[in-house]
């Protein structure tokens, strides 16, 4: 058969000429653009520093048509902005080089979070538990003391001088016994290794008294609670015998707040099917209770919480909804005068307004699984984060590392698992993300991908990471573009 050459798309080579830049331009600096919306988008460099214009501009700047005097303002913030130079290699290259150094910096100390699973027993029965719950054999499902020496030793290899040591369950508290020897063994090898350690623990409160208060004043403690809104979501939510857990939380913070400071305790909230209809509710609850500001997350969908999809499977679009909700009430307060802030924005927004790195483990590139957490699970095996055990419960051992009675520091954190999930723990390299204006907002998310999306890279376009992630950063950055008072707001935010 004869094939017409003429039919075939021309491979040929542009000439040189077409390629080569025109002395009078400028040259194109690495940059990415986002289209905000149908008026505006936004170019964002290499170290997160973004610029809004309207659209079209983006064309303009590519097509070398900016011109000095006739957009002399754009073109100044451009060069200022290192989004374009006037020659190859702008002159203050090593200031972008030092920047981007300085926003990758939460790496230099290694590992500081060490979750200990010090129990697996708990006396709720929540229906999105991402792990299970058992409330007898204590043996066999609380951390031994062999357990806890070993991964005490293995903190104490972390190159980070700052460390933190989270106990979590289960319902941590009822192996308060076990955390009062951790924590002694801790602050005892703290001082021959000069480590300064961070202690929090975990726990609903439902079982808090004075005794285990006064030690955590004694000792610094800090306490992470759960409060998912008023009483009919929160109960609903977090079920016990006697239908009273939020009756005992709210009791439980009163109490803490009494005896330890105020700061030392915080609560986390999780999103249901039916926390989505009541936003306004959850975030006023939060202010009842004193707090200055919540942290709106959707539901973890891997784990135990997946057996109930009625109460617990939602579209990521129905929780950006509610999201959007509960943000706009929040900015009216601060609009108001009231300052109190919405977490997950906050961390955003520190990365888009600072020049500073943000570690948190959730939202980094590299992903912060292993380079910033490590997880030590009750029966002894070590997990890349919390998400990994909760994928271990139901039986999937993908990220699991080693085991704390055979394994070295060596063979956990740079053993041939570790360099496997290592290769897709930046967004730099990632498909799509790659090319994405937000990607130094952003993070990577190994787990996410695996348990949502059945392998360790991901597929961008139909990711709920990535879906929750690009139109949160959008939408903080069309908010300040909009407004200069809701600009200030979010600034007061991150002071
Ligand atoms: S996950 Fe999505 S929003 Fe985040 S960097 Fe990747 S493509 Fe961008």
């Amino acid at each position: 058969m004869i094939v017409s050459t003429l039919s075939r798309p021309n491979r040929k080579f542009k000439d040189t000429d077409y390629f080569s830049v025109k002395t009078e331009t400028y040259f194109l600096m690495p940059f990415r653009f986002h289209r905000l919306n149908s008026q505006r988008e936004v170019v964002v460099n290499e170290v997160g520093d973004h610029l809004v214009y309207p659209t079209g501009t983006v064309a303009r700047i590519i097509g070398r048509e900016i011109d000095k005097q006739l957009d002399s303002e754009l073109y100044a913030d451009l060069i200022a902005g290192m989004f374009i130079s006037e020659s190859p290699i702008p002159a203050l290259i090593d200031v972008l080089a030092t920047r981007y150094r300085t926003k990758k910096s939460f790496l230099d100390d290694f590992t500081n979070l060490h979750i200990f699973v010090i129990t697996l027993r708990c006396e709720h029965t929540c229906h999105y538990c991402q792990v299970s719950r058992v409330t007898t054999d204590k043996d066999a499902f609380d951390m031994s003391k062999k357990h806890i020496d070993r991964g005490i030793d293995l903190m104490m290899e972390s190159p980070n001088p700052f460390v933190t040591m989270e106990f979590q369950g289960g319902e941590a508290l009822l192996a308060f016994d076990n955390i009062k020897y951790a924590v002694e063994r801790t602050k005892r090898l703290a001082v021959s290794y000069n480590k300064k350690v961070t202690y929090v623990i975990c726990t609903n409160l439902a079982v808090i008294t004075m005794e285990i208060l006064e030690y955590c004043k004694e000792n610094g403690i800090l306490l992470s609670t759960s409060l998912d809104g008023p009483g009919f979501i929160h109960n609903q939510n977090r079920r016990r015998p006697g239908n009273n857990s939020y009756e005992l939380t709210v009791a439980g913070i009163e109490m803490a707040n009494n005896v330890i400071e105020k700061d030392s305790i915080s609560a986390l909230m999780t999103a249901t099917n039916l926390s989505l209809a009541h936003p306004i509710e959850i975030v006023e609850e939060y202010r009842a209770r004193g707090f200055d500001s919540i942290f709106l997350r959707p539901i973890s969908p891997y784990g135990f919480a997946l057996s109930n999809e009625r109460k617990n499977k939602y579209a990521m679009d129905d929780f950006l909804s509610f999201y959007k909700t509960a943000l706009q009430h929040i900015i009216a307060y601060n609009l108001k005068g009231e300052f109190f802030r919405e977490q997950y924005a906050t961390i955003i927004l520190k990365k888009i307004l600072t020049p500073f790195p943000v570690g948190y483990v959730d939202l980094n590139s590299p992903a912060g699984a292993i380079t910033n957490v490590i997880l030590f699970n009750y029966d002894g095996n070590v997990y890349a984060t919390d998400e990994s055990r909760m994928l271990a419960e139901s039986g999937d051992y993908t990220f699991r590392l080693g085991h704390l009675d055979s394994s070295s520091y060596e063979e956990i954190f740079y053993g041939e698992r570790a360099m496997e999930i290592a290769e897709v723990m930046t967004n730099e390299s990632l498909p799509g993300c790659s090319e994405c204006a937000f990607q130094s907002y952003c993070g990577s998310d190994p787990v996410h991908n695996h348990a949502t999306q059945g392998d360790i890279w991901g597929y961008r376009p139909t990711s709920t990471f990535c879906r929750k992630n690009m139109e949160i950063i959008r939408y903080l950055i069309e908010l300040m573009d909009g407004s200069e008072e809701i600009t200030k707001v979010f600034e007061s935010w991150i002071r």
